[in-house]
C-alpha cells in the first residue's frame, strides 16, 4: 500500500535519532518560556530585539483587526491590498532607503517568488554553499543552473563567474549566515556583480533590525551603493516580532515581482492587523538604539565569558558579530549532551548536527535576544563552565 513506505521512513528517522519533535510552549516568546510544563532560560529564538512580545506590538495587532477584519480575503491583484498593506511597502521603502518594496506572507515564500521570476532555464546561480534552505529551494525552482561557491569565497565565485557563459547571471547569498552567524562579503560581491553584470540577491532575514543605521539590516551595515542589480529580502518573523517578510529592490524591478512572483500573485494577502502591526513594529525598530546596544553588550559579555574556557575543552567559538552565537563542540554526541546536561538546568539552547551543518562541526547554537539580561548571560556562561 502506498502509504507503508512512510512508516518505513519514520522508522528509519528513529533509527538514525533524526526524528524531530516539538515542545509545547504555553507562554509568550520572551527570554523565560514555559516548555512542555516547565520553566526554562531559553536562547533559541530569533526575535532579537524582544518584540514578539512587545504591548505595542500586541495593541497594533489587536486594533488593526478592530478596525480592518481578521483576514484580507483575497490575493493583493484581487481584492486583498488593503491600506495597511500599501502603506507598511511606502513605510519599508523610507526605512532601507529601498526605492520600492512589496511585502510577502513568508521570507520563505519571498524567496521562492523572486529568484524564479528573475531567472530560469539557462540562466546561472551562483550560491554561497551555507545559503538558508529556502534559497536553495528556490533556485532550484528557478530551472537555471545552480553552481555552489565555498562559503564566503569570493575568489572561487569570481572564477565561476569568469568561466560561465550563461545568458543571465544571479549571486544568491544569505548577508547573515543562520548556523554560523557570519556575514557574507557583501562589498565584495557586489563589486563581482557589477563586474560580471548579474544580480545580487540578498536574504538579510537575521540583518534586518539588528544591523545597519537604525536596524535597517546588512546592505546599510556595509554602507552599498543604491544599484538597480540589488534585490533585498527582510523577514518580519525575526527581529521585526511578527511574520512575513519584504523585497526591497529598484522600481521596475519590484513592478516585475508584483506582475510576476508566483508566490505573490497566487496567495491570500496577509491579514491587515499584520501590517499594522509590522508599521509598528518598524518604528520600534528604528527607535530600539538602545536594544541594539544592549544585544551588542550581550554579545561581548557572552563571547568573553565562553572564550575563557573554551579552549580547554576544544570547543570553537565561531567568529560571529551577531546575536547567532555558535560554540562548535565537533562531535554529535557530544553536542547533544552538552545540550541536554543545559536543559537539566532549566537552559535551552539547540544543539545542530549534521545535516544542518557540515560533518565534525556539530554545535550550540546560542540565540540572543536584547529580552535577556546580563545575568541570563552569565548563568549561561557558568552552567556551561560546570558542565
Ligand atoms: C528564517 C529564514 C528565512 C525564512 O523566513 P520565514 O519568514 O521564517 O519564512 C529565510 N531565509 C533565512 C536566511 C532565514 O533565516
Amino acid at each position: 500500500m502506498i502509504a507503508d513506505g512512510i512508516a518505513a521512513a519514520l522508522s528509519a528517522l528513529d533509527s538514525e535519532h533524526l526524528r524531530r519533535r516539538r515542545r509545547i510552549v504555553d507562554s509568550p516568546c520572551g527570554a523565560r518560556i514555559e516548555a512542555d510544563g516547565q520553566l526554562k532560560l531559553s536562547f533559541c529564538s530569533n526575535d532579537y530585539l524582544g518584540l514578539a512580545n512587545h504591548p505595542e506590538l500586541v495593541e497594533a495587532l489587536c486594533a488593526g483587526a478592530r478596525r480592518w477584519g481578521a483576514g484580507a480575503g483575497a490575493s493583493h491583484l484581487v481584492s486583498g491590498h488593503l491600506r495597511p498593506h500599501e502603506l507598511l511597502e511606502q513605510r519599508l521603502a523610507e526605512f532601507t532607503g529601498m526605492p520600492r518594496t512589496l511585502t510577502f506572507s513568508a521570507g520563505y515564500l519571498a524567496n521562492l517568488g523572486v529568484v524564479p521570476a528573475l531567472v530560469g532555464r539557462g540562466d546561472a546561480i551562483f550560491a554561497d554553499r551555507l545559503n538558508h534552505a529556502s534559497l536553495i529551494d528556490a533556485a532550484i525552482a528557478s530551472r537555471a543552473t545552480h553552481q555552489r561557491y565555498p562559503h564566503g569565497d569570493s575568489a572561487a565565485l569570481e572564477r565561476l563567474l569568469a568561466a560561465s557563459t550563461a545568458r543571465r547571471k544571479m549571486i544568491l547569498t544569505d548577508a547573515v549566515f543562520s548556523m554560523d552567524g557570519d556575514l557574507a562579503p557583501l562589498p565584495e560581491l557586489f563589486e563581482l556583480a557589477e563586474r560580471f553584470d548579474a544580480w545580487l540577491v540578498v536574504d538579510d532575514a537575521h540583518g534586518f533590525g539588528v544591523l545597519g543605521r537604525d536596524g535597517r539590516g546588512t546592505l546599510s551595515h556595509f554602507g552599498l551603493p543604491a544599484s538597480p542589480r540589488i534585490v533585498t529580502i527582510g523577514t518580519f518573523g525575526k527581529a521585526a516580532g511578527l511574520a512575513g517578510a519584504f523585497v526591497g529592490g529598484d522600481c521596475n524591478v519590484i513592478e516585475w515581482l508584483l506582475q510576476r512572483a508566483r508566490t505573490y500573485v497566487f496567495t491570500t494577502a496577509a491579514p491587515p492587523a499584520l501590517a499594522e502591526a509590522l508599521l509598528k513594529s518598524v518604528d520600534l525598530i528604528a527607535a530600539a538604539g538602545d536594544r541594539r546596544s544592549h544585544l551588542l553588550a550581550l554579545i561581548a559579555r557572552l563571547r568573553q565569558g565562553i572564550g575563557a574556557f573554551a579552549d580547554q575543552r576544544r570547543w570553537r567559538l565561531a567568529d560571529s558579530p551577531t546575536p547567532i552565537q555558535p560554540i562548535v563542540i565537533g562531535d554529535n554526541e557530544a553536542a547533544l549532551a552538552l545540550a541536554a546536561s543545559l536543559d537539566a538546568s532549566s537552559i535551552l539552547v539547540p544543539a545542530i548536527r549534521p545535516p544542518t551543518v557540515p560533518n565534525g562541526t556539530a554545535r550550540l547554537r546560542v540565540s540572543l535576544s536584547a529580552a535577556h539580561s546580563e545575568s541570563d548571560v552569565d548563568q549561561l556562561v557558568a552552567t556551561l563552565r560546570d558542565s
